[in-house]
């Protein structure tokens, strides 16, 4: 498998940058200022990379509805890493997203062959009193996927978009890989689309944070989410060379493709007219393109943009509009149209009993190292912290873990730590320092020779034994108000 990122496997990803070409992930640098207050992982660039974050940071500004999904399989200790992702589900549920966290036994079942009782146990146990203790609000749905009917039905149905040989392209499956492996996968990509069932509230943003190795995932639901909705909305270019939306029906009944008649022609010349205006673009026109989309956007949603566009409009000193104004017009209005055609396209096919889906966004943050290099596993121990370590115990992994530092203390005051390689460091980094100008501080400290890893040390093992002091307290309270969240068990 060289080009296939595999989910089952922890595989180590040594060059992220190669994902930006090989997969079509954005660096998660151009949309930070979009984000209003941006969490920790994003400022410390432990997120790195995104797939259309833009619509989750625009809803966050306007106050739409979006949600979080994601999903945990339970199959051994919580640790650090899962920490990252709950505290991430956690981070956009306070930022006013609803929030969505499927407990995997499917997958567990399927890939680790543990039964249902054990996946309940450890699901329970390890996963859900942790994501409560880190903050997680009982508005949030959490789920088994063997418990939720609505996973399930939507997992069959993907399942007629999907076959064997897609699958193998993208997970690397063979011959011999059983049959509910492959329907656990149909069931992951029915837990990233189910916040946007009817009984969820229909078509929204959905954020899904990940490591980069559960991309494959990403990329299957994005798939499937076109491949199931009763429409389709492509942007075309005719003979011409003018751009336009087009929207197809492919397989709709009759009575929606009459619907979708009668809500859109007087709107097409609009959108078949988009293009032009790049190369003619007058003031008077983008008037009348800004007045067409005030008529169509029928419920008003979309008021306080097409407001705005009206007051730019106003203020840049008509009709002498420069260059950049007028495409800065343009890009808003075609970026307005394609929303309220996704609004028209999603109202008729709810009404006709069929999908709208909007391909789901992601964002892939960096892995954590293992304690002592390499990587984190599961079998050793030694490599990793779990949320439930005794205390003590997981100070003293801290105190035994692999440094940057050089062999010598003349070495290391001569040349200075190495920050980046230091597994010391990423914990001050990812979880145990709140205080960015505290952290740049120990990094400057480090590579100029004046700090040694003993005070580093020292300074995370206390740290790491307050904050399991604390979780693990936190955990034993979260028991006791386990009957106040919304958590769907098998039956
Ligand atoms: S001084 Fe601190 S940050 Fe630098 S290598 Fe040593 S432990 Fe790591």
């Amino acid at each position: 498998m060289t080009n296939t990122l595999d989910p089952w496997s922890s595989s180590d990803i040594a060059d992220y940058s190669k994902l930006f070409e090989e997969f079509g992930i954005s660096p998660f640098d151009e949309i930070l200022p979009e984000v209003p207050s941006p969490s920790t992982y994003m400022r410390r660039r432990v997120i790195f990379g995104h797939r259309d974050y833009e619509q989750i940071a625009e809803a966050m500004r306007t106050g739409a509805p979006f949600s979080v999904m994601d999903g945990f399989m339970p199959s051994g200790k919580i640790h650090l890493g899962h920490k990252m992702v709950m505290d991430q589900i956690i981070w956009h549920q306070q930022m006013g997203a609803s929030a969505f966290v499927g407990i995997a036994d499917r997958e567990a079942f399927s890939v680790r062959g543990f039964s249902w009782q054990k996946c309940r146990e450890i699901g329970t146990e390890e996963y859900i009193l942790s994501l409560i203790a880190l903050g997680f609000k009982p508005d949030g749905l959490i789920y088994f996927q063997s418990g939720c009917e609505s996973v399930k039905d939507l997992a069959f149905e993907l399942g007629v978009k999907v076959n064997f040989s897609e699958l193998s392209a993208i997970y690397g499956f063979s011959g011999e890989t059983n049959l509910s492996h492959m329907i656990s996968v149909a069931t992951q990509a029915a837990d990233i689309l189910q916040p946007q069932l009817e009984e969820f509230g229909g078509p929204k943003p959905v954020v899904v944070p990940v490591g980069p190795d559960q991309d494959p995932h990403l990329r299957l639901t994005r798939g499937l989410a076109g491949k199931m909705n009763m429409f389709r909305i492509e942007e075309r270019e005719n003979t011409n060379g003018w751009k336009y939306f087009s929207v197809r029906g492919k397989g709709a009944p009759k009575e929606a493709l009459q619907e979708l008649k009668k809500r859109i022609p007087g709107k097409v010349k609009l959108y078949e007219e988009h293009i032009d205006v790049l190369q003619t673009p007058d003031y008077p026109f983008l008037m009348r393109l800004v007045s067409e989309v005030r008529k169509a956007d029928r419920k008003n949603q979309y008021l306080a943009e097409i407001e705005s566009v009206s007051r730019f409009m106003e203020d840049a000193k008509p009709p002498e509009f420069a260059e950049y104004e007028k495409y800065f017009v343009f890009r808003k209005i075609w970026k307005l149209t394609k929303k309220i055609l996704e609004q028209i396209v999603a109202e008729i096919a709810a009404e006709f009993g069929g999908y709208a889906f909007i391909p789901p966004a992601s964002t892939y943050h960096r892995f954590m190292s293992g304690l002592q290099g390499g990587k984190m596993s599961s079998s050793v121990p030694d490599s990793y912290i779990a949320l439930t370590d005794d205390p003590k115990e997981g100070a003293k992994k801290v105190k035994r873990a692999k440094t940057g530092g050089r062999v010598t203390l003349e070495e290391q005051k001569k040349l200075g730590g190495i920050s980046e390689e230091c597994s010391v460091f990423e914990l001050l980094l990812f979880h145990l320092l709140e205080d960015d100008e505290e952290l740049l501080e120990i990094r400057q400290e480090c590579v100029s020779g004046t700090r040694m890893c003993g005070s580093c040390k020292q300074l995370a093992a206390e740290k790491m034994s307050e904050f399991l002091k604390d979780h693990q307290e936190k955990r034993e309270l979260a028991r006791e108000h386990l009957d106040e969240y919304r958590i769907i068990y098998k039956k």
